[in-house]
């Protein structure tokens, strides 16, 4: 088993190594059933490889906004994978081929431990199939809702979301040991991401995903973009600069102030349309500013909240008042909770002072104060609490 699976990771490293890659044009236009390594600038075609009779295709593994996740098996090696279905009509309609290329482009391009890998993608007369690592663990979010439905129960309360941000204690968080380690290794997963020029844009819970040995693995590149050359590269790991693909898709990006009414509203949509969150969003996207990879620091600070505590920092009851919590960054850390009565502690906020100091620096409103994310692997509570292992 284990030779087949060397066999098929090596024979999908040479699709995407050895074989010049491909451009990806035939999202809409070809019926044919045909493999295409990761798409880069024009290029020879590689010779076909994938179909769809290449994989034994197996139970679903979850349903997307286009499509479905299956887990499969490539039936010459046996290797499992996760084949992501998705419909042309439905992206033609949503228009969002354009943004299915580019998600296809960075993540193929990305090879860490906690990225998901894409192995490549093939397409028929109407379905596109992405080639995925299968992430055995499934999706992190499904975790911490465990989590705050175990809380829940044990205190009798109807659980730790819906509640105004720092009243809501939560008490469904992951425990400091597992929460200092996802951070970790999203932290890990974001210098990557950083040091190739994509900025991921999109880190929640829901786009992350767990490996068979608990290892955090960021999915969904969808609202991920390149930034130009040059930007975002100083020493703090942010920059001032607009971090715009220079790809063309200007509806996806936050521009410079003379454009801010779009930008807001690109942002907001995008929430609202597919992301179903706007607790993640930073200052200023929600501000309408320029952004750059700071956009996922602040991300990872906002994770590491709701990680310990359960709910995201500035969670409210409409969006416009989790804007306003956002833009002040009103942070504030849920106390113990207390029988008003008595004046008893019925519940200790057991969240650490120095996880409270990480959170701290990663939430400042000016993107290069934020803490760069070396440091991040370097402070007290990550060295603390994280096991090197996961
Ligand atoms: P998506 O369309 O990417 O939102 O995926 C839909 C659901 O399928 C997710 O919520 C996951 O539960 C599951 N899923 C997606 N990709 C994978 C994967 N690579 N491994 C395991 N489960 C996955």
């Amino acid at each position: 088993m284990r030779l087949q699976r060397e066999a098929l990771k090596h024979k999908l490293r040479e699709q995407q190594q050895q074989q010049p890659p491909r451009q990806t044009t035939g999202l809409s236009t070809s019926s044919s059933s045909t493999f295409h390594a990761a798409p880069t600038p024009p290029q020879p075609q590689p010779p076909t490889t994938w179909t769809l009779a290449d994989f034994d295709v197996g139970r679903p593994l979850g349903k997307g906004k286009f499509g479905s996740v299956y887990l499969a098996r490539e039936r010459a090696s046996g290797y499992v994978v996760a084949l992501k279905v998705l419909f042309k009509g439905q992206l033609r309609s949503a228009k969002v081929e354009h943004q299915l290329r580019r998600e296809v482009e960075i993540q193929s391009h990305l090879r860490h431990r906690n990225v998901l890998r894409l192995f490549g993608y093939f397409h028929d007369a109407e379905r596109v199939y992405l080639i995925l690592e299968y992430a055995a663990g499934g999706e992190l979010y499904r975790e911490l809702q465990k989590k705050a439905a175990l809380a829940a129960a044990a205190h009798g309360t109807g659980g730790g979301s819906g509640g105004s941000g720092a009243t809501s204690a939560g008490g469904g968080g992951l425990g400091e040991a597992r929460a200092a380690s996802c951070v970790r290794q999203l932290a890990e997963a974001l210098r990557h991401c950083h040091s190739k020029h994509v900025i991921h844009r999109d880190i929640k819970p829901e786009n992350l995903l767990v490996g068979r040995d608990g290892a955090l693995k960021i999915a969904d590149f969808g609202w991920s973009v390149h930034s130009r050359a040059g930007e975002g590269n100083n020493e703090n790991g942010n920059s001032n600069g607009n971090s715009n693909s220079g790809d063309g898709d200007n509806s996806l990006h936050s521009n410079s102030s003379n454009n801010t009414t779009s930008t807001i509203t690109t942002s907001s949509s995008r929430r609202k349309t597919l992301c179903g969150t706007l607790d993640y969003l930073p200052p200023e996207m929600v501000a309408g500013e320029a952004h750059d990879r700071g956009v996922d620091v602040w991300s990872l600070g906002v994770l590491a909240f709701e990680l310990l505590y359960g709910v995201p920092p500035f969670e409210a009851a409409g969006h416009s008042e989790t804007y306003r919590r956002i833009l002040k960054v009103d942070l504030r850390f849920p106390d113990d909770e207390v029988d008003p009565s008595t004046g008893h502690t019925l519940r200790p906020a057991t969240v650490s002072a120095e996880a409270k100091d990480l959170i701290r620096r990663l939430l400042a409103r000016e993107p290069r104060k934020r803490l760069p994310l070396e440091s991040v692997l370097r402070h007290p509570w990550i060295l603390g609490n994280s096991s090197q292992r996961r």
